[in-house]
């Protein structure tokens, strides 16, 4: 499975765009869809997003992907769905454009227990983090992890916005150190992705 970063314009968040050789594409947040397009070849489907927060900088770009790929489902939790579909949740109409998701029947709810076949014997499995956001939940792939804004390394978390919580957080940060010890990468909402566990 290769991972490809997209750098999205709104706040530099980043969408990772999964891809194997069988043209199904999975992504983990969704930003401009221009520039996925730019580094997704054209026979790819995307089939499903995985959603790491419901700040509009990794979510905004929802809409336009679901008018390319109307079949694609949206992962999320019940406080991501709520702010899918509430501007004011999802903090954009603070923002320059309202984003309101259109498509509420292509969101499917994740709970700690479920994971998703994304290729033959490839399954994402999934753990709420919440801290920086209710809605938090990062993604585990095949020693890959996806942690959005709920652990970014080198920066200091954010906690202060409404829904977040400093007592969850270090809880959540706790769960994600320790998943840690069983990947190799690892790939945060904004910025590079790392290298976990490499042993010289
Ligand atoms: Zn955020």
């Amino acid at each position: 499975m290769l991972v490809t970063q997209v750098v999205n314009r709104v706040l530099n968040s980043n969408t990772w765009l999964l891809t194997e050789d069988n043209f199904d594409a999975w992504l983990v947040d969704c930003g401009d869809v221009d520039l996925l397009q730019s580094v997704l070849q054209p026979n790819y489907t995307v089939k499903g997003v995985f959603i790491t927060h419901s700040h509009f900088d990794h979510i905004y770009g929802l809409n336009n992907l679901l008018k390319i790929w109307p079949r694609c489902i949206v992962y999320t939790n019940e406080f991501g769905y709520e702010a899918l579909l509430s501007d004011k949740k999802n903090f954009s109409r603070y923002y320059e454009v309202s984003f309101i998701f259109e498509y509420p029947e292509n969101i499917c709810l994740l709970s700690d227990e479920k994971t998703v076949l994304l290729y033959n014997n490839v399954v994402m499995s999934n753990f709420s983090t919440p801290g920086h956001d209710p809605s938090c939940i990062c993604y585990e792939c095949c020693g890959n992890l996806f942690t959005g804004d709920a652990y970014i390394p080198d920066t200091k978390p954010v906690t202060n916005l409404r829904g977040g919580n400093k007592e969850e957080y270090q809880k959540s940060l706790t769960l994600i150190k320790e998943r840690m010890n069983s990947c190799s990468f690892l790939f945060p909402g904004h910025g590079k992705s790392f290298c976990v566990n490499y042993k010289f």
